[in-house]
């Protein structure tokens, strides 16, 4: 049996008449930039969430670092992030002259909470968790930090449309959430996408701003900003598929659930604490023969992959030091040699899932 990692075909099937002619629609009215498709999104992203503004933005990347800027973090200014996280998180620190603090992960791989305190300077302005995965970081905790020593907060939500922590959604809880809508994000485009969002008016007011040339009407530029817009086909992607979000994490939900099941007991499978909502934008094992697991269901046609291979402050870019960094994020560094994450969508099957759960157990239990 094959199973791909991700199969964005099935779900463009199941909304192709739509799809078809949401984009044709935009074609037609050549709303390519400036269109109203954009801010349609806007106001249907922002009514999801329950916050008072959204901005949409060319990428993900691009709405942590407008964020940031718009914060007026800059050259001298630190922010915390995870030692584990996709690169954007880190990249948009150093893209505005800022440095990343990177604080060792958990046993759920999210920022350690208990370890935020020690890594907090003089110099610290803002606190990026990633609510990694789909799983969301206990947010309630890391306010109560972030109140106490006057930092802001930013919720990196690329993977987690919709995940809850007491029933409250993620990206609600700081003074700002970023969003991606990258083709295999749990809401995705049919290209770069992404958003910001937040209760803050002027916060949202220089963020947008920022995200197209600094202006304030046209021609009227305020600051220098940079182009970072949403395009119209990508909006107009993105307002079909948002009706089905909440069925689509339905879907991952279950079958999470049912991957727990057939796994079994035996095996390592996602640490959720309670009081969370998963979105499972992944479903992440920890097999001690990783690297040979991985061999053997992709010999048996089952597309896996690991994320990350690497925690970001062993990179290249971060050190020249890596065992050094090793020891520095324990965790990270242990996680990263055993994780793999296996195919999850909502389109999978119970039949599909049996098949490399099976896989799983053999390998691993020889059964
Ligand atoms: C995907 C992702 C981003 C970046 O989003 P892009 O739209 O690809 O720029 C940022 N942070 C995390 C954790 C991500 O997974």
């Amino acid at each position: 049996m094959k199973i791909p990692f991700v199969d964005l075909h099935a779900q463009y099937h199941s909304l192709k008449t739509e799809m078809d002619a949401a984009i044709f629609k935009v074609i037609e009215e050549g709303a390519f930039i400036s269109g109203g498709y954009a801010h349609r999104f806007e106001e249907e992203f922002k009514a999801y969430l329950g916050l008072a503004h959204c901005v949409a933005c060319a990428n993900g990347t691009d709405s942590l670092e407008i964020l940031l800027k718009a914060m007026g973090v800059g050259i001298g200014d630190e922010v915390i992030v995870p030692a584990m996280s996709w690169i954007s998180t880190s990249e948009a620190v150093s893209a505005v002259g800022a440095k990343p603090l990177f604080v060792d992960v958990d046993d759920q791989l999210l920022v350690d909470i208990e370890k935020i305190e020690s890594a907090i300077t003089a110099h610290t302005k803002v606190i990026i968790p990633v609510h990694l995965y789909g799983n969301p970081v206990n947010m309630p905790r890391v306010m109560e930090i972030a109140n106490r020593h006057g930092l802001r907060v930013i919720e990196d939500c690329a993977q987690s449309h919709g995940a809850r922590v007491d029933g409250k959604l993620a990206g609600t809880f700081g003074d700002a959430a970023s969003f991606s809508f990258y083709p295999g994000k749990n809401l995705g485009a049919y290209g770069d996408a992404g958003a910001m969002a937040t209760n803050d008016a002027a916060l949202a007011d220089v963020a947008r701003m920022i995200a197209n040339h600094g202006q304030k009407g046209k021609h009227n530029h305020l600051i220098e900003g940079r182009n970072s817009r949403m395009d119209g086909i990508q909006a107009a992607v993105l307002s079909v598929k948002i009706p089905h979000l909440d069925a689509w994490t339905d879907a991952r939900i279950k079958n999470a659930a049912i991957y727990d099941r057939y796994l079994g007991p035996e095996i390592s499978k996602p640490n959720i604490h309670s009081g969370k909502k998963h979105v499972f934008h992944l479903y992440v094992i920890r097999s001690k023969k990783r690297d040979a697991l991985s061999a053997f269901l992709k010999e048996h046609g089952v597309e896996n992959a690991i994320h990350y291979p690497v925690p970001l402050p062993l990179m290249p870019c971060y050190t020249s030091h890596p065992e050094q960094a090793k020891s520095e994020f324990p965790v990270a560094a242990d996680a990263a040699g055993e994780i793999l994450s296996l195919p999850m969508y909502a389109e999978l099957t119970e039949e599909q899932i049996s098949y490399v759960s099976s896989l799983v157990r053999k390998f691993e239990l020889g059964i």
